[in-house]
């Protein structure tokens, strides 16, 4: 079958590539020419394990295809996926400009019936919006064509999306038509030969579970930094209570891990919208507003406490903070809403200088950062150390797991470590000479007595 997907980001390029190692015939359209000047000069633009060697596989196998070009594209493909980005606006409604402008491309080239999918995240009746907009462009254009929109909202995770897309926990299908119903079966087929993952429902019903999973997500890691909060001023810790808590079937240990407040291109933004879907029917979600609320707080935690540290250290000002990790999480380059720029931004707010390393984000940090004096880029974990007065741990890249900790502390002035994904062994990180703090254990300090 021939594919079309319409905006070739992380979402957009992974289930390209992954249809098309199904068998399919799939063309990625975006309207970054750049982007797809690139990937048709075998340039990836973004890092996902797993992803280079695909799009290369089936580039070469004549089944993957980039375009800028709407009308050959949408005049080859039965089915056109919208995946282009739904960002929030200042007021935290979803930003539907970009899917509105690609309904308005499809029905302005579209000459017979076409299944228009839905991938991208949308507030319920975004279906019926796009609906609408093809129609009113097709009315004025004076012609009659039949056409279908499906709700298929995407669950990958950044980091690792292949996986995901390859072997999916389940396909939410969303639509009223059997016909379209009948195709998308189809396109899915091949990823359901272990066991049937497609659940097929209403559209609203689809268009809100992506919501729902995602705000449910966001609420269980704000819950356990809330509780990460409170075991620092009681002795308890985190880790142990993950642990217990875990282990009840009903809870599971999925999703329990305190951290510096979760960041990327979909929890912060999907809880902000999904809040501003209740308001505008009258309807309060005071629980997606806690997990927010509580999100913005965690955010600020490893700054605060690095604050609190120097304060009887000659306070921040002119010291130097080295930053081990800036993505969003590991596996991936991508930086949006990351927690490590608040706290560059904390950091550089008191006179810091920080030294910053990530081993693939560093060309999308260097994107959101200011050209600055004071923010040093490095090229690994040693140079990062070197000279500072404190590290921080901001993202659990594997590479960070064993760090010569010797070799460390030998290069840097001073001897605060400051975990924000509790990756260490305090015991151990003391006897190595560190000052350290973790999230939601009380600070691990070598002498308390101790002020420079
Ligand atoms: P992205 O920003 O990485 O990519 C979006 C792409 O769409 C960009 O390349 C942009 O140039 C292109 N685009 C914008 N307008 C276009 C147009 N009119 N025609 C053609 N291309 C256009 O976004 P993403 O992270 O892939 O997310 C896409 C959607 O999927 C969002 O709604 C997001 O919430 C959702 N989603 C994302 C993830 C994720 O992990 N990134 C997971 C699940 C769902």
């Amino acid at each position: 079958m021939r594919i079309l997907i319409i905006g070739t980001g992380y979402v957009g390029l992974v289930t390209g590539t992954c249809l098309a190692e199904m068998g399919h015939h799939v063309t990625c359209l975006d309207i970054n020419q750049a982007k797809i000047d690139g990937l048709n000069n075998g340039i990836i633009p973004i890092y996902e394990p797993g992803l280079e060697e695909m799009v290369k596989r089936n580039v070469k196998a004549h089944r993957l295809h980039f375009t800028t070009d709407y009308a050959e594209s949408i005049a080859q493909s039965l089915v056109c996926f919208i995946a282009v980005d739904t960002p929030v606006t200042p007021e935290g409604n979803a930003d539907l400009q970009y899917v509105e402008r690609v309904a308005i491309s499809i029905a302005e080239h579209m000459t017979e019936y076409r299944i228009i999918v839905n991938k991208s995240t949308v507030p319920v009746g975004t279906a019926k919006f796009v609906g609408d907009t093809i129609q009113e462009v097709l009315d004025r254009r004076s012609v009659s064509i039949d056409f279908d929109v499906v709700a298929n909202p995407e669950f990958l995770k950044e980091g690792n999306a292949v996986n995901d897309c390859m072997k999916p926990d389940r396909v939410i299908l969303g639509t009223d038509s059997p016909k379209a119903l009948a195709v998308m079966q189809e396109i899915y087929a091949p990823f359901m030969l272990s066991h049937d993952r497609l659940i097929v429902m209403d559209i609203p019903s689809a268009e809100l579970t992506k919501y729902a999973a995602n705000a449910m997500l966001a609420t269980r890691i704000s819950f356990m930094n809330e509780l990460a909060g409170l075991c620092e001023l009681t002795g308890a810790d985190i880790n142990k209570i993950r642990k217990g808590i875990g282990s009840d079937k009903r809870i599971g240990y999925s999703f329990l891990y305190a951290g510096p407040g979760f960041g990327g291109s979909c929890l912060p933004k999907d809880i902000r919208a999904l809040q501003s879907q209740g308001k505008a029917l009258g309807y309060e979600m005071p629980i997606v507003a806690a997990a927010e609320h509580i999100n913005n707080r965690q955010k600020k935690v490893v700054g605060e406490k690095m604050i609190d540290y120097f304060s009887l250290r000659g306070g921040l000002a002119g010291k130097t903070i080295g930053i081990l990790g800036l993505a969003f999480k590991p596996d991936t380059d991508d930086m949006r809403e990351a927690a490590s720029l608040i706290l560059i931004s904390q950091l550089l707010h008191s006179g810091a200088t920080v030294k910053l390393f990530d081993p693939v984000a560093m060309d999308n940090a260097k994107k959101l950062l200011p050209d600055s004096p004071s923010i040093i880029w490095c090229t690994d974990e040693l140079e990062t150390a070197a000279d500072a007065d404190a590290l921080a741990l901001m993202t659990e890249w594997k590479q960070f797991r064993f760090l010569d900790f010797d070799a460390i502390i030998a290069k840097m002035k001073g001897r605060a470590f400051f975990d924000g994904r509790n990756q260490y062994n305090p015991q151990d990180m003391v006897k190595k000479g560190f000052d350290y703090f973790c999230i939601g254990q009380a600070a691990f300090l070598i002498n308390e007595q101790v002020i420079f």
